[in-house]
């Protein structure tokens, strides 16, 4: 079966899965959503057999029907290999009655890697595919991690350029040096004085500026986004959990049919969003648990049913989910408004305009899936503290904030449902947070790399070689602009 895309703010746009991948936003500034919802074709004794590369295969071919068997598989195997530090790809650890689901094993430590590994060979697919002539700019707005993670899963590939604008205060030093010391001729790295929303706004600018498009053009370059909008994101995201619960099932911690709920920490809506695909697609997913920091916009949207980003943006330990506007959002809103683009329109004028929305009753009602809540920056320092005293294991402080919410859920509705909870980053990203919690005083006035030595010694964990890599090396990016320089320093470095 052909699986086409539609844009969540009109009924006539269709694309195919490559075209999709290749424009990332739509035309009218909507996101593209697949027609329908594929359901598993595989059932879970075949899926719990399955490798992590298999799994792929067998979940993203019924969503990116336009590529064939050999070009999917190709990318698959060019994104999940020896990068990754553990042949499990997504092992999951369970650690106090829960499953710690870790999406940090790849090249830079954050579960960004999971999509970002294999975007650039879809992308790259989808170009030849489509016969495009242009150079794709990949143009990404980060709040740390899809900076670095895009930077290397791009670095060098050919027939592309990235671009990447981070927050010059709003990102950790090991994330900021991450980026600023990539290698690779094709690469960019810009701050720029502002927060993640300011950059995601320039960002999102640039790719419906139809005067800078048209320069590009003769130029021959294109846009394309790596941002977590992009279907190429979405859907390799969907993988881990259906290879979770393949995994919990064939390792008898769930009967078959069994459900389980998820948790995830949530900044732009994509990761949790993905699960909610996946409970779409018929794995046996009771609840989905959005976890938020102090920017607990989603938190409120949930309770509420208003969505509102008027307050103070907040900066906090876990930087990667310090977003007012979470764009992938806007997928689950199309959704419960019946697959209505008119009504989604509305909504996204009135926040485009007044930095809120309301949704109807009938749409609310629609949400009960889902269950939202948050840890303040007090308590995600209490929580890495108390599950290594328990445990002995040390998780970074997203993960943290979705395992606090975790123990709130629990507390609140005494549900004892099985519980997978994303772990997206290694606490080696995010270092300096996670010490802190561990032992404030104690690691007072240590460098950011001393840490590092002090956290290998306290978990037994070995320093990951991505950490290993930016000790010494080189900065290369030293580029800090205002935002509305954005474009102006996107045409320098593309001479155009
Ligand atoms: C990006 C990121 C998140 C948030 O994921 P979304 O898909 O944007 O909701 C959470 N934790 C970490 C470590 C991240 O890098």
């Amino acid at each position: 079966m052909n699986l086409l895309y539609k844009s969540t703010r009109s009924n006539d746009v269709e694309v195919t899965a490559s075209q999709a991948i290749l424009k990332g936003l739509a035309d009218d500034g909507g996101l593209f959503v697949p027609e329908s919802l594929p359901a598993l074709e595989a059932d879970m004794d075949t899926l719990a057999g399955m490798s992590y590369q298999e799994t792929a295969y067998e979940v993203m071919r019924q969503f990116l029907t336009d590529f064939t068997e050999e070009e999917l598989k190709d990318c698959i195997a060019k994104a999940y290999d020896e990068k990754f530090d553990t042949k499990e790809i997504a092992p999951l650890v369970k650690k106090d009655e829960a499953y710690y689901l870790e999406l940090f094993h790849g090249k830079t430590i954050a579960f960004k890697d999971m999509a970002l590994s294999i975007l650039p060979h879809l992308l790259t697919t989808s170009s030849k595919k489509n016969q495009v002539k242009n150079e794709i700019v990949i143009l990404t707005a980060t709040s740390g991690d899809t900076g670095k993670a895009a930077l290397a899963g791009f670095a060098d590939v050919p027939g592309t350029k990235i671009i990447v604008f981070y927050p010059k205060n709003g990102v950790s030093p090991i994330q900021e040096k991450q980026m600023v010391t990539q290698k690779g001729a094709n690469t960019f790295v810009v701050g720029i004085h502002g927060n993640f929303d300011d950059a995601q706004t320039g960002v999102k600018k640039m790719f419906g500026d139809k005067e800078l498009a048209a320069q590009m053009d003769k130029a021959g370059y294109q846009f394309s986004s790596a941002n977590s909008i992009n279907i190429g994101r979405l859907v390799p995201q969907v993988v881990y959990y259906v290879y979770a619960y393949a995994k919990m099932y064939a390792n008898g911690e769930v009967a078959k049919g069994e459900k389980i709920n998820v948790v995830v920490p949530t900044g732009n809506f994509g990761n949790i969003l993905a699960a909610y695909y996946a409970k779409n697609m018929g794995v046996p997913i009771d609840k989905l648990i959005c976890a938020s920091n102090d920017n607990k916009v989603l938190y409120d949207f949930f309770r509420t049913g208003t969505y509102d980003r008027n307050r103070e943006f907040i900066l906090t330990t876990s930087p990667s989910m310090d977003i007012l506007i979470s764009s992938n959002l806007e997928r689950l809103i199309y959704k419960i408004a019946g697959a209505d683009a008119a009504k989604d329109v509305t909504l996204m004028q009135n926040l485009a305009a007044e930095g809120k929305y309301e949704i109807t009753d009938e749409m609310k009602a629609q949400l009960k899936d889902f269950y939202g809540n948050y840890a303040n920056e007090k308590e995600t320092a209490e929580e890495i503290a108390e599950v290594y005293k328990k445990t002995g294991y040390i998780m970074d402080t997203h993960t943290a904030v979705a395992s606090r919410v975790y123990r709130k859920y629990v507390a609140e509705t005494g549900d004892q449902t099985k519980t997978v909870i994303a772990s997206t980053a290694s606490p080696y990203k995010f270092t300096r947070s996670v010490m802190d919690a561990l032992d404030a005083e104690k690691y007072k006035g240590m460098g950011d790399f001393e840490l590092v030595d002090a956290l290998s010694k306290l978990s037994g964990v070995k320093v990951p070689q991505a950490i290993e890599e930016i000790r010494t090396a080189p900065v290369l990016h030293k580029n800090v602009v205002e935002t509305e320089d954005m474009p102006k320093i996107v045409k320098q470095f593309l001479n155009i």
